[in-house]
């Protein structure tokens, strides 16, 4: 970093003498430190500096706070007196478990948009900044962990997947895998394109739809990136991390959005953890036939809509008779919209791996597919949902979906034949209920 960047006194705790509601290009002291999106390496990239810690407030170069939804809690454990407001993270042997190469779309500003290339290797690459006392953050981990997942270990049982000692370790179904958390960055330049719109437009929807919470989207727009308080993603990767950006072997993978009821606890009204578990398992077959199968879970609970809203929908589904033909519209009813995971954003962490084509694609979205293709990445096959793995009450759902443009190898349905799929009633819950 050249020197006239450095903070003369980066944690000199004057911050709370009063209320800095927000900061202007070109006040006093107002510079923030050069952060050059999509520079061809960290370095001359900059880092990224949000904290609002002592003199930082008018040299950070983005807007909003670490943590992703958490900023809120991390706000509240220091208004409860529990944190101190300019705690600095100890970071010793926090380090990445695996290296992963720099691929061209991390000096790309067009490719990535949504997370810091570099958010992982902060400490390797702002050593200098971090000693000096800057408040720099990893926006990403990795690390490594064995997983059991039931359905894995039923595959083993039943001679579906082998033991192989190295992903798959033991008999009862235990899996060895990479982890690669990530928390959203936004390059607000980047994200206005990707949904079509300009800079102006997103940055204002932003700040008045989120109770105005963050007046620099309005007042810095010299400030070109945006730590948003929203969830992030995680990264499961099955066998050598090094072979998921490798040409030469195959790739399976799944992209996966939160489903919190049905992922954790297996409720039954959607498809969501049996597909889950069947993309583990295929990530896995494919690691283990010497190729890479990766695993993204979005934290995109309910289509992005929240479990209120889902439960919700359930409830008008159930009361209103719930059929098929009827699926989308009653999600429409009480969220305005269909769908608002927006999937434009998602295929920057596959370019982040280094990924330029998939083999086998486990999802059946069409959302997805499109996303992937039109960001230069070429998907070779399209693998559903095996129908002995859709739960009997997921039907409504699923066949909804392949009816609005989910891929299928299987029957596509009218509307007319759409009204006769119908999901369980609510009979017999009155043992229950009273
Ligand atoms: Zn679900």
């Amino acid at each position: 970093m050249p020197e006239q960047t450095s903070p003369a006194s980066p944690t000199s705790p004057k911050s709370y003498r009063h209320i800095i509601l927000t900061t202007y290009p070109g006040q006093s002291g107002v510079e923030p430190v050069p952060l050059e999106w999509g520079a061809p390496d960290a370095k001359s990239r900059g880092p990224i500096v949000v904290s609002r810690s002592g003199n930082l407030v008018k040299r950070r170069n983005a807007i909003g706070a670490h943590g992703g939804s958490y900023s809120i809690y991390n706000a509240l454990a220091i208004a409860a007196g529990e944190l101190d407001a300019d705690f600095r993270p100890d970071l010793r042997n926090s380090e990445p478990t695996s290296k992963f190469a720099q691929q061209p779309a991390w000096g790309d500003k067009t490719k990535i948009v949504s997370m810091d290339p570099y958010g992982h290797d902060i400490v390797n690459q702002y050593r200098e900044e971090l000693e000096a006392g800057w408040d720099i953050r990893p926006t990403m981990a990795i690390t490594r962990a064995n997983m059991k997942l039931a359905e894995i270990g039923e595959a083993v049982k039943e001679g579906k997947l082998d033991v192989d000692g190295s992903i798959i370790v033991d008999s009862s179904g235990e899996v060895r895998v990479t982890k690669v958390a990530v928390e959203p960055v936004w390059y607000l330049p980047g994200v206005a394109e990707r949904f079509g719109v300009d800079e102006g437009t997103l940055r204002r929807a932003l700040f008045e739809h989120t109770g105005g919470s963050y007046p620099e989207l309005i007042t810095r727009t010299d400030l070109k990136v945006f730590l948003p308080p929203i969830g992030g993603l995680t990264v499961y990767i099955f066998g050598p991390p090094e072979r998921v950006s490798d040409e030469n072997v195959k790739l399976a993978l799944r992209i996966h959005d939160e489903c919190n009821g049905s992922d954790v606890f297996q409720s039954d009204i959607c498809t969501c953890r049996p597909y889950l578990a069947f993309g583990v398992q295929e990530a896995i077959r494919e690691a283990q036939n010497g190729g890479s199968g990766v695993v993204i879970y979005f934290r995109k609970e309910g289509r992005a809509l929240g479990e209120v809203i889902k439960y919700l929908v359930y409830n008008a589904r159930k009361r209103g008779g719930d059929t098929a033909d009827k699926y989308f519209t009653r999600t429409e009813n009480i969220a305005g919209v269909r769908d608002m995971r927006f999937q434009a954003l998602m295929p920057d962490i596959l370019h982040w791996l280094g990924i330029k084509k998939i083999d086998r694609m486990l999802s059946m979205s069409n959302m997805k597919h499109d996303a992937i293709v039109e960001s230069g990445i070429k998907i070779l096959e399209r693998i559903p949902i095996p129908e002995d793995m859709i739960p009997s009450d997921s039907r409504v759902e699923i066949d909804a979906k392949i009816n609005a443009g989910y891929f299928t190898t299987g029957k596509q349905y009218t509307m007319e034949e759409l009204a006769q799929v119908r999901g369980r009633g609510w009979e017999k819950w009155e043992d229950i209920t009273h």
